[in-house]
C-alpha cells in the first residue's frame, strides 16, 4: 500500500462517515421537495422585479467566494480537480452576468444584451448545463498526483491563467448568443417557456445527469467539502426540471427553481466555511495541546504560565511551578521500544492530570519533561501535589514495562521578586536538576532569592530528599 501524501491525509474523515451522511441527506430533501413541486410548478404568482436582482447579487456572491477559496486551495494543496471546480465557478459567473444583462429586469428593466427575447433563455440553458458539466469534469481522471509535485509558483500562474479562460470563455458564449439571438428559434412568448422545454430539454437534461453520474463516481471515496459538488449538480438539475415543468416565468416551479440556483451556486462555499471553521478549531486546540498525553503542550503551558502569573501577582496569591521528568527513561524506550515508551508517557499524563485540582495546569513541555502550574498554592501544598505525582509514578504499571518507573520533581514558588516568570520556571528546573544529581525519584524544593540578595545568589534552599 502507498504512504498516502499530506495531501490525501487532510482528506481523510475525522470520524467515519455514517451510511446517511449530510450529503445524501441534503440530496433526499431537494429530491422531495422538487417531486412535490412539480405537481403545481405551473401556479402562476406574482412577478417580483426586485427577486432577480437580489438573486442574481447572491449567486454572483457565492460564486466570485468559491473561485477565490477553490484556486486558493488548489495553488496549496495543487489538486487539479479543486481548479477545474474553481473554472466552473468563473464560468458560470461570466454567463450569469450575461443572463442577468439579457433578462428584462435582471439588472436593467430594459437589458442591454436583449436583442431578442430569447437570449435569457438561452444564457440559462447554458449556464444550468455548463456549470454542472464542469463541476462534474473536475470528477474525471486528472493527474492529481503529478499536479500535486508542482511548484505552488506554477500553480499560481496556472491557475490565474485558467480562471481568467473560463471567464473569457464564459463571456465569449454571452457574445455569441447575444449576437445570433435573433436567429435563434424563439424559446419564451410573453411568459410561455413551453417551447423552450420542448427544445432545450432532451439536450440540457441529459448532460447534467452524465455530469451528476461523474461527480457522484469522482466524489465517493473523497471527504473534502468539494465533494458537495455531487449535491450542488443534483440541485442544479432539479432546478432545470422545475423551470422546464412551470412552462412560464414568475410560476411557483419558476420562483422554487430560481431558489434552487441560489443553492446550487452556494452549497460548496458552505460546506468549504464549514470545513474552514473546524480545522481552524483543530488548529487552534493543536497549537497549545499535546496529542499523546491530551495535556497542554510547552507553547499551552507558557501562554497558562503569563496569565497564571499576572494573576497572581494581582491578587498577592502563590503561584507553586512544579517541574518533573521521568528518570532514565532513555533505557525504557531502549529496552522495551519507544511504543511502550509512549505508554508510559501518557499513563503519567493521566497520573498529573489526576493529581492536580481544577484550575491548575498540567502539561507536557518535552520529551519526558512535564510541568505542573498550582495557581493559590504555597510551597508546602506545591511540595505535598508533588509528592503525590512521585508516589502515583512509582506505583505506576504499565504493560509491557517491567520495571519500577520513577520521576524526579523541582518545585518552587512563583515570587513577587521573581523579576519574570520565567525565572520561576529556571528554579523549578534547577530543583529538578537538584533532585537527579541527590540520586532521582525524589522532591527538591527551592525557594526564590531574598529581595536583597545579588541576582547570583541562590537564596534559601531546601533540599528534601524523600527516601
Ligand atoms: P534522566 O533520569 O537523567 O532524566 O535520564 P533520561 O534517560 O530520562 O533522560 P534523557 O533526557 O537522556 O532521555 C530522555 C528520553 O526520552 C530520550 C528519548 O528517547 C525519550 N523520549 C523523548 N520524547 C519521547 C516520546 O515522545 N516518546 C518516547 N517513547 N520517548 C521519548
Ligand atoms: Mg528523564
Ligand atoms: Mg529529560
Amino acid at each position: 500500500m502507498s504512504v498516502p501524501a499530506l495531501a490525501d491525509v487532510e482528506r481523510l474523515p475525522i470520524a467515519r462517515p455514517s451510511r446517511f451522511s449530510r450529503t445524501m441527506m441534503v440530496s433526499a430533501v431537494t429530491v422531495l421537495v422538487t417531486a412535490a413541486i412539480v405537481p403545481v410548478s405551473t401556479h402562476q404568482l406574482p412577478a417580483t422585479i426586485s427577486f432577480m436582482p437580489a438573486l442574481l447579487a447572491v449567486v454572483a456572491a457565492f460564486d466570485i467566494l468559491s473561485v477565490l477559496l477553490l484556486a486558493g486551495d488548489f495553488r496549496d494543496r495543487g489538486d487539479v480537480r479543486l481548479l477545474v471546480m474553481s473554472c466552473a465557478y468563473a464560468w458560470s459567473l461570466a454567463v450569469m452576468a450575461g443572463y442577468g444583462l439579457a433578462f428584462p429586469g435582471g439588472v436593467m428593466l430594459d437589458p442591454v444584451l436583449g436583442t431578442s427575447p430569447s437570449v435569457a433563455p438561452y444564457l440559462y440553458v447554458a449556464w444550468h448545463t455548463g456549470f454542472p458539466l464542469l463541476l462534474g469534469a473536475a470528477w474525471l481522471p486528472w493527474p492529481v498526483r503529478w499536479t500535486r509535485a508542482t511548484s505552488p509558483q506554477w500553480r499560481r500562474q496556472v491557475s490565474l491563467i485558467a480562471v481568467a479562460t473560463a471567464v473569457a470563455l464564459g463571456a465569449a458564449l454571452v457574445a455569441v448568443v447575444a449576437y445570433f439571438g435573433p436567429d435563434l428559434p424563439v424559446l419564451i412568448v410573453g411568459l410561455d417557456t413551453s417551447r423552450m422545454t420542448t427544445l432545450t430539454a432532451p439536450v440540457a437534461v441529459p448532460l447534467v445527469v452524465v455530469a451528476l453520474m461523474l461527480a457522484v463516481r469522482g466524489t465517493r471515496e473523497f471527504y473534502g467539502p468539494e465533494r458537495w459538488a455531487s449535491v450542488a449538480i443534483l440541485v442544479c438539475l432539479c432546478d432545470l426540471v422545475l423551470t422546464y415543468t412551470a412552462s412560464s416565468r414568475f410560476s411557483l416551479g419558476w420562483y422554487v427553481g430560481r431558489t434552487m440556483t441560489v443553492i446550487a451556486a452556494g452549497v460548496v462555499l458552505m460546506a468549504m466555511l464549514v470545513a474552514f471553521r473546524r480545522i481552524k478549531a483543530r488548529a487552534e486546540q493543536d497549537a497549545v495541546e499535546d496529542a499523546l498525553t491530551g495535556l497542554l503542550n510547552r507553547r499551552g503551558a507558557m501562554a497558562a504560565l503569563e496569565v497564571l502569573g499576572v494573576r497572581a501577582r494581582r491578587a498577592d496569591q502563590p503561584l507553586g511551578v512544579v517541574s518533573c521528568d521521568l528518570d532514565l527513561f532513555k533505557t525504557v524506550n531502549d529496552r522495551y521500544g519507544h511504543e511502550a515508551g509512549d505508554a508510559v508517557l501518557a499513563a503519567v499524563g493521566r497520573v498529573l492530570r489526576d493529581s492536580v485540582r481544577a484550575g491548575d495546569v498540567a502539561a507536557r513541555v518535552g520529551g519526558e519533561e512535564f510541568l505542573l502550574l498550582l495557581p493559590d498554592t504555597d510551597v508546602e501544598g506545591s511540595r505535598t501535589v508533588a509528592e503525590k505525582v512521585r508516589e502515583a509514578v512509582s506505583r505506576l504499571e504499565v504493560v509491557g514495562v517491567p520495571g519500577p518507573l520513577t520521576a524526579s520533581l523541582g518545585v518552587t514558588v512563583l515570587s513577587q521578586h521573581d523579576a519574570d516568570d520565567s525565572a520561576a520556571l529556571r528554579r523549578a528546573d534547577q530543583a529538578l536538576y537538584e533532585a537527579k544529581h541527590a540520586g532521582r525519584d525524589r522532591v527538591v524544593v527551592l525557594l526564590d532569592p531574598e529581595p536583597t540578595a545579588s541576582s547570583q545568589d541562590v537564596g534559601l534552599t531546601k533540599s528534601s530528599p524523600q527516601r
